[in-house]
């Protein structure tokens, strides 16, 4: 018989298992317990459980872990990690401090089926979903390889990104588990956690009826479809107005707002005209824009703009009211920044 993977498991599905084993109810959430906030590895690791009871669950099922096949340090703090799964593919997520935060990016999908252009993961194509549990095992591991907690116990990483390899929303059952499960099992604040799309238009009012305090990051990158059609083949799908039009009818909470996350790249969506294009275009959406200057890779046929562009491009926003941050590039020696991530390495085969 096939053991059953306990991190696999949702809160009903552990509830069914317990009571499947014969156990009283309570055994449920002391499992939760300590598979999500003392970060068990193993039935063994189990202590409140008897030694007779860790056997018997033992025989019937395991806890599984990513598997560290490779960790990198950038100058500048950031951590790459190189996690393989049970199948033998392998995901990358990325911790980056930056003054009193401590953000934790990671990977929804293997891959990514989008192709936009300036992206290295679009470049490998999609190769899976993640289950729920490998979403969150990645917080779980990082935490355990670092040391660190979450907040909750004082320390520790205090934000978590959707915004390494994959589409979430194209992923959106497993996502949608796996937020559930970071806030609940884990305890990390709904508020602190921030999910990136390319803008799959119809699925975003389905995540807020789901996840409703997550906070929405839509990766714009241009101001027309012109010119968003060029480098994200999703807009042929759901241009920008359809995309807008989606983002005008969340209900946001109060002082929340959506972030439009906008990759400068050289001479191709960098003029002041489509920085004033996205003034008008964003007009009546409670919102922040995130200026990424394009992080270059090897093969890339695109460029980094000069900084006193950015600096003019955003001056134009701030000038129009809008709050416009550049962000900094973190990581891009080991290229773990924004839209680098590329895990080749393959365990099986
Ligand atoms: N699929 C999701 C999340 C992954 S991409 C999404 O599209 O939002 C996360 C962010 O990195 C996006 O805003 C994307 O536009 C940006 N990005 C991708 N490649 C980049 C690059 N080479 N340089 C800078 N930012 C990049």
């Amino acid at each position: 018989m096939q053991k059953t993977n306990l991190k696999a498991l949702s809160k009903d599905k552990i509830k069914e298992f317990v009571k499947a084993q014969g156990l009283p109810d309570y055994r449920a959430k002391q499992l939760i317990h300590w598979i999500y906030e003392k970060q068990a590895e193993s039935m063994e690791n189990i202590t409140e459980l008897s030694k007779e009871l860790r056997k018997k669950l033992s025989d019937v099922a395991y806890i599984s872990n990513l598997k560290l096949l490779n960790k990198q340090e950038s100058g500048d703090g950031t951590e790459k990690f190189l996690f393989g799964l049970e199948d033998g593919e392998s995901i990358e997520s990325v911790l980056i401090p930056d003054d009193k935060r401590l953000t934790l990016c990671i990977s929804s999908q293997v891959g990514c089926a989008m192709r936009c252009g300036f992206c290295l993961t679009g470049r490998i194509g999609f190769k899976r979903n993640l289950k729920a549990y490998e979403i969150v095992d990645q917080i779980i591991a990082v935490m355990k390889i670092t040391g660190q907690g979450t907040r909750v116990r004082g320390h520790g990483i205090t934000n978590i990104v959707f915004m390494g390899m994959g589409e979430p929303l194209l992923n959106f059952d497993e996502v949608v588990e796996a937020l559930h499960r970071i806030t609940e099992f884990i305890g990390f604040s709904k508020r602190r956690i921030t999910l990136s799309t390319c803008g799959i238009a119809p699925r975003i009012i389905e995540l807020y009826k789901k996840a409703p305090h997550v906070n929405l990051a839509i990766s714009l990158n241009a101001s027309n479809d012109s010119v968003r059609d060029r480098f994200m083949p999703i807009n042929k799908k759901y241009p920008i107005k359809a995309l807008l039009d989606e983002c005008r009818k969340i209900k946001l909470a109060y002082k929340r707002l959506i972030t439009f996350e906008y990759v400068i790249i050289d001479g191709m969506n960098d003029k002041n005209s489509d920085a004033k294009n996205l003034v008008r275009i964003l007009k009546g959406i409670p919102s922040k824009i995130n200026l990424i200057p394009f992080n270059p890779y090897e093969g890339s046929d695109f460029k980094k703009p000069s900084d006193d562009r950015v600096i003019e491009f955003q001056d134009i926003l701030v000038k129009a009211g809008i709050s416009a941050f550049i962000r900094k590039s973190k990581g891009q020696d080991i290229l773990g920044a924004c839209g680098q991530l590329k895990a080749g390495y393959k365990t099986k085969d």
